[in-house]
């Protein structure tokens, strides 16, 4: 039995939670510890079992370590924001414990998205004899696995890779983002990047769409984005020939989006007012809906999926790995939309990876280096089926 620390009261967090307590054969205790003590209240009241909840602040890594050392966790769950992977990290190593998480480091001031930083733990944790696992959501997350499952049972070769991405869900207000305000707009904002033949290739932010058929949903227009999983799977997918990412997104979003570059308000730099220094992308944070609080009135799904194309046996092959997932179904089962599901199920079917000995090799890995069977079967029992076509 093991205890697990979850840092993070937000949309993710509560899934993450949630989905502990339905495994309380592995987890005997969670405690939810984020900034502010009243989110996780709000999630404590809400579970079935009963569980700790404490107030931290994640940047802090030594009052972290002495957190996750007095509560007797064996491993931190991060569900906070990309700027505190770091620090998380550095507390797990500093108090012996695994990690999790969905999202690669970010610095507040340079929008980047890459791994150089938490790769160069590997050795830290390799030494220690705990294992960091990074990007363990779905996107990045599961649609590693399904690439490692691609690669070990479909083909010989893996040539050529796309995610495709589509919330076809609904959440009745005029604009807001699935996931927190800041990461998302950073996100969609960056310059497109897309691997091929050895090398990054950049396009101007949004600039290249296509339509795919979704699974389960139909055809949509999706446009080419970075997203972090293609950097690790250009490096631990073999003789991979071209990786690419694409999200749909709705012509009224992208309406919003235009506006709100254009008036300056995605900047993630300090303007001046009045006397201040004020970020107008946190600004916009503040001013945007919690994203947990979409959960309510969201209907419609979700559909991830790798398209992936390769050979076996000398002959040329195409599958799709895919999941669709129901906004309303999760609200009903967990009090969250489809995106803060699809996130943190993966993240504890990786945490029963590491506490029952699957995935159990110190280090820091991405999703697609570990064994995707158990993982697979875990994250569908939890309630994210995938399927093969
Ligand atoms: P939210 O903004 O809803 O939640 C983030 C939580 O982290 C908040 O409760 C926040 O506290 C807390 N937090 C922030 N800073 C600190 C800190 N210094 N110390 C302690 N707690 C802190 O975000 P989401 O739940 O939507 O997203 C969580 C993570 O999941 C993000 O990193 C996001 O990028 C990732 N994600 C990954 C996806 C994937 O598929 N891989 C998809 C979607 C999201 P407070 O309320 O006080 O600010």
């Amino acid at each position: 039995m093991a205890k697990a620390l979850v840092v993070g009261a937000g949309a993710v967090g509560n899934v993450v939670v949630h989905k502990l307590i339905q495994r309380s054969n592995i987890f005997d205790g969670v405690l939810l510890a984020s900034r502010t003590i009243e989110k996780c209240e709000r999630i404590a009241a809400r579970v079935s079992e009963s569980i700790e909840i404490a107030q931290v602040d994640a940047d802090d890594a030594p009052k972290l370590a002495r957190l996750i050392r007095e509560s007797h966790s064996q491993l931190v769950i991060n569900a906070a924001l990309p700027y505190q992977d770091l620090s998380i990290m550095e507390a797990c190593l500093d108090a012996g414990v695994h990690y999790i998480d969905t999202a690669n480091y970010e610095t507040p001031e340079v929008a980047r998205f890459e791994y150089r930083l938490q790769w160069g733990y590997h050795d830290a944790f390799h030494v220690r004899g705990i294992t960091a696992v990074l990007g363990c959501g779905f996107d990045p997350g599961m649609t590693n696995a399904y690439c490692a499952y691609a690669q070990k049972h479909l083909f010989d070769r893996i040539d050529t890779v796309d995610i495709i991405d589509c919330n076809d869900g609904s959440h009745g207000r005029p604009f807001a983002t699935n996931f927190n305000p800041e990461v998302n707009i950073r996100e969609v904002t960056a310059p497109g990047r897309y691997y091929e033949d050895g090398e990054w290739h950049v396009t101007k932010p949004l600039s290249q769409s296509a339509l795919f058929d979704f699974p389960g949903v139909g055809v949509r227009r999706a446009y080419l984005m970075y997203h972090e999983e293609l950097e690790s799977l250009a490096r631990f997918l073999p003789g991979v020939r071209r990786l690419r990412f694409w999200m749909t997104f709705s012509d009224r979003y992208l309406t919003y989006l235009n506006v709100l570059q254009d008036l300056g308000l995605t900047r993630i730099d300090p303007v001046d007012y009045d006397g201040h220094p004020v970020v107008p992308l946190k600004l916009l944070k503040q001013l945007l809906p919690d994203p947990a609080s979409l959960a309510e009135a969201y209907t419609g799904r979700t559909s991830i999926a790798c398209l992936i194309r390769g050979v076996r046996g000398g002959v040329e092959r195409e599958h799709i790995l895919y999941n669709n997932c129901d906004h309303a179904a999760c609200y009903k089962e967990v009090g969250s939309q489809a995106i803060s599901y699809t996130t943190g199920v993966p993240a504890v079917a990786g945490a029963v990876m590491l506490m029952t000995g699957k995935w159990a090799q110190p280090g820091v890995f991405n999703v697609e280096q570990l064994d995707p069977d158990p993982f697979l079967l875990e994250a569908s029992n939890l309630g994210l089926p995938w399927y093969l076509a």
